[in-house]
C-alpha cells in the first residue's frame, strides 16, 4: 500500500507519563503505516522541558505559529512534588498556558458519540461543542475579606491621574469583596475565535452572559460578539445556512438541556469551566472528548482534554498490566492530519482522519474497549483490552476500512 503523503510538517509536542507511552503506540500502530508523517517533533516531555529552561515549549508555540496546525500529548504541569521527582531547576508554567499566552486562543471540546455510551441527558443526539474564553474575570480577581464596617469602592486612574470611583458596597459590619477584570482585546479574540469554528463546524453558535444584572461588564460581552458578528460574519454565516444567537446564561442553560445538541456555545471563563465538565460527565469520560486550540489567527492545536494519566503509569513502570483509554490522544491527531490535508488540499489526509475516527468508534461499538468505558456502557458482551491491545484492535479495524 502507498502512503498518504503530506506536503507541510505537522507541529508534534510530545508529552509525559502514560500519554507519552500511547502517543509511541499510536505512531507505531496507527499514524505512521498508513501516512508518510512529516512532523517538526518538540519533545515537551519534562526532562527536557528542564534541560532547555521550557526553551522547547515556546519553540514548539512558535513552529505552531509558523505552520499552522499542532498535534499536543499530555504534559505534566509541575507541582512540589514533581520538583523532586523530576529534580528540576524550577516550578516551570504549564506549557497549556505557555502555548496558550503565545497562540491568544479559545479552547473548544466536544465528547465523542458512540452507540452503547449514551449521554444522562436522553434528547441530547447530538454532541454539544463548549467553546470556553481562558481569560480574566473570577480567574484574575483581586479580593479582600471586609474585617467591619467602612465603604468599598472602585478606582480608575487614567494615565493623567484623573480618578473615576463607584461605591462597591458601604459595609456596616464584616464581608467580603472582590473585583473582576477583562480586556476588550482578549473578548474581541474569543469572539473571533468562535464565529471561525461556527463556520468550520457548519453549526450554529449560542453565547450567553448575565447582561441584564451585569450592564456594563457582560454587556460588554454581549456589544462585542454583537459587534464583530454584524460586521465581520453575518454574511458568512448566512451563506453557511447557520445561526449567531444570544440569549441570558440561565435561558441558555434551559434550552440546552431541551436541545438536540449539534451547536457550539460559547461561555465565559467561569460557565465555560462549569458547564464543560457537566458536559462531559453527561456524556461518559474526558477520554472520550475532543479539545482544540484555535487561535484568531486561524492557527490550531489539537490535545486530549485529560492529562497524564499518572496513576496508570505508575502501574505501568512497576510492569502491571494498564488499559488507558487511547481515543481523545488518537483524535487529537486525526484532527491535525485533516486540518493539515484541508489546509494543503490532500483529500486523501483528510479521508484517512475520518477513517481513523470511524475506527475507534466501531472498534468500541463492537464491544472491544478499555476498562473506563466497560464501566459505564449499555453494551453487553464487552471485551475489555488492555493500552496497547485496544490500538492493535483499532488498527485491525482501521485495516478492513482502508
Ligand atoms: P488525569 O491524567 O486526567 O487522570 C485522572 C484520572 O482520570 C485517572 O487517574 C483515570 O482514573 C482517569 N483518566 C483520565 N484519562 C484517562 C484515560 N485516557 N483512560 C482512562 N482513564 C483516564 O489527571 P491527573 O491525574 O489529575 O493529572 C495527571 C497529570 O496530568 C498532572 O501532572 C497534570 O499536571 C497533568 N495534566 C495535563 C493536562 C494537559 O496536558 N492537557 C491536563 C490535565 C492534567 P482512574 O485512575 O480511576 O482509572
Ligand atoms: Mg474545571
Amino acid at each position: 500500500m502507498n502512503k498518504i503523503q503530506m506536503t507541510t510538517p505537522l507541529v508534534e509536542m510530545d508529552g509525559d507519563e502514560m500519554t507519552r507511552v500511547l502517543w509511541q503506540i499510536i505512531k507505531d500502530e496507527l499514524i505512521c503505516p498508513f501516512v508518510d508523517l512529516k512532523s517538526e517533533y518538540y519533545d515537551l516531555g519534562l526532562v527536557y522541558r528542564n534541560e532547555t529552561n521550557d526553551q522547547v515549549t515556546k519553540d514548539s508555540a512558535e513552529a505552531t505559529k509558523k505552520y499552522g496546525v499542532a498535534v499536543k500529548c499530555a504534559t505534566i504541569t509541575p507541582n512540589a512534588a514533581r520538583m523532586d521527582e523530576y529534580d528540576l531547576k524550577e516550578m516551570w508554567k504549564s506549557p497549556n498556558g505557555t502555548i496558550r499566552a503565545i497562540l491568544d486562543g479559545t479552547v473548544f471540546r466536544t465528547p465523542i458519540k458512540v452507540k452503547g455510551i449514551e449521554p444522562c441527558v436522553k434528547n441530547w443526539k447530538k454532541p454539544i461543542t463548549i467553546a470556553r474564553h481562558a481569560y480574566g474575570d473570577v480567574y484574575k480577581n483581586a479580593e479582600m475579606k471586609i474585617p467591619g464596617a467602612g465603604k468599598v469602592e472602585l478606582v480608575y486612574t487614567d494615565a493623567n491621574g484623573n480618578e473615576t470611583r463607584e461605591t462597591v458596597h458601604v459595609f456596616d459590619g464584616p464581608g467580603v469583596v472582590q473585583g473582576q477584570h477583562n480586556i476588550n482585546n482578549s473578548i474581541e479574540s474569543f469572539a473571533r475565535s468562535c464565529f471561525n469554528y461556527a463556520l468550520d463546524l457548519k453549526q450554529d453558535l449560542w453565547f450567553a452572559t448575565k447582561d441584564t444584572i451585569s450592564k456594563k461588564y457582560d454587556h460588554t460581552f454581549k456589544d462585542i460578539f454583537a459587534d464583530i458578528f454584524e460586521k465581520e460574519y453575518k454574511d458568512k454565516f448566512e451563506k453557511a445556512g447557520i445561526e449567531y444567537f444570544y440569549t441570558l446564561i440561565d435561558d441558555a442553560v434551559a434550552r440546552v438541556m431541551k436541545a438536540e445538541g449539534g451547536f457550539i456555545w460559547a461561555c465565559k471563563n467561569y460557565d465555560g469551566d462549569v458547564m464543560s465538565d457537566m458536559i462531559s460527565s453527561a456524556c461518559g469520560s474526558l477520554a472520550m472528548m475532543t479539545s482544540v486550540l484555535v487561535s484568531p489567527a486561524g492557527i490550531y492545536e489539537y490535545e486530549a482534554a485529560h492529562g497524564t494519566v499518572q496513576r496508570h503509569y505508575y502501574k505501568h513502570l512497576k510492569g502491571e498490566e494498564t488499559s488507558t483509554n487511547s481515543v481523545a490522544t488518537i483524535f487529537a491527531w486525526s484532527g491535525a492530519l485533516r486540518k493539515r490535508g484541508e489546509l494543503d488540499n490532500i483529500p486523501a489526509l483528510c479521508d484517512f482522519a475520518d477513517k481513523l475516527e470511524k475506527a475507534c468508534i466501531d472498534t468500541i461499538e463492537s464491544g472491544k474497549m478499555t476498562k473506563d468505558l466497560a464501566l459505564i456502557t449499555e453494551l453487553k458482551d464487552v471485551t475489555v483490552l488492555n493500552s496497547e491491545n485496544f490500538i492493535k484492535a483499532i488498527r485491525e479495524t482501521l485495516e478492513k476500512m482502508l
